[in-house]
């Protein structure tokens, strides 16, 4: 009985402290619980405030990024109103403009070759160029460059011109707009073809002068017009050889010495692809550099800058 009663007096007194024990623990486990939540809770609004600091710095970068675009579009504007004023000017200098020489205050004399040939002599035309250091203007038909397209493309390849002569070579005068249209483009496209990209000429001469030279009409302004739609001024020339010597033999020394007694600063050449011109052509180059003068392309003379 005694041992009973003890034994139920010690679960008593033994309760509260296994109950101590518990609450401890469940104190321990909420304040561990407190702390772990804290340090998330600190960890996330650390978190949050880096965020806003980046994403406050980007808002800055984007204002920043707002103004120059603003300021580009603005530049943008201006330069296009510009460009499309230079694009007016342009089409109608082009329309309005024959050059038959450039400005008489420079030593330079653009050499202009036209039509074509085959392979040989027009390689050989560009060696003589190389040899005399002269880039020239070469006025090929686009059919000829259709032909043969790799010597054209070594002549753009060693710095020369090429200009619009037409596809086919007819006289303008005679065929109706369409048609004048579709030579000057099937120029532009023989010549893209060759050389691989879209290739971009100031430069016009019109087959035989025609138009220009003769038959002037009311058509030749047209004729004009259409070249200066394509980007092109309309090219002729102030010192030629075939017209000149046609009731004399027709050799190269008589070229060159017609060549060299006529041109002058400013001049455009026109000679072509045929054997006594290009047999002509070094004592040609020769001949202008001992008389002061420089042989050069069409955009070298017509860009110079007068001598003082
Ligand atoms: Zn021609």
């Amino acid at each position: 009985m005694q041992n009973q009663y003890e034994a139920r007096y010690s679960r008593r007194t033994k309760q509260p402290k296994s109950g101590y024990t518990t609450r401890l623990a469940i104190f321990l486990f909420l304040l561990a619980v407190i702390g772990v939540l804290s340090v998330f809770s600190a960890i996330q609004y650390l978190t949050m405030q880096s965020l806003q600091q980046n994403l406050d710095s980007l808002e800055n970068k984007l204002k920043n990024v707002e103004q120059e675009n603003r300021k580009l579009e603005e530049q943008y504007n201006r330069l296009y109103e510009e460009n499309e004023k230079l694009r007016k000017e342009n089409k109608m200098m082009r329309s309005e403009t024959v050059i038959e020489h450039g400005n008489r205050e420079t030593n330079k004399v653009a050499i202009t070759i036209d039509d074509g040939a085959g392979a040989v002599l027009i390689n050989r035309t560009l060696d003589y160029l190389k040899e005399y250091d002269v880039q020239a203007t070469l006025f090929p038909m686009g059919s000829w460059v259709e032909r043969e397209p790799e010597v054209w493309r070594r002549a753009v390849e060693e710095g020369h011109e090429l200009g619009n002569h037409t596809y086919s070579h007819p006289f303008l005068t005679r065929i109706n707009e369409e048609k004048v249209q579709e030579e000057l483009k099937g120029w532009q496209e023989a010549v893209s073809e060759a050389l691989g990209y879209s290739y971009q000429t100031y430069f016009f001469r019109p087959p035989y002068g025609d138009g220009f030279y003769s038959n002037r009409s009311s058509y030749t302004a047209r004729i004009k017009e259409i070249a200066a739609e394509q980007g092109m001024f309309t090219i002729l020339w102030d010192v030629e050889v075939v017209y000149a010597l046609r009731n004399q033999p027709y050799t190269p020394a008589r070229i060159t010495s017609h060549v060299l007694a006529n041109a002058r600063g400013g001049s455009i050449v026109l000679l072509h692809f045929s054997t006594a011109d290009i047999d002509a052509l070094p004592n040609i180059l020769a001949g202008l550099r001992e008389r002061g003068l420089e042989p050069c392309s069409l955009s070298e003379l017509l860009l110079a800058e007068p001598q003082t």
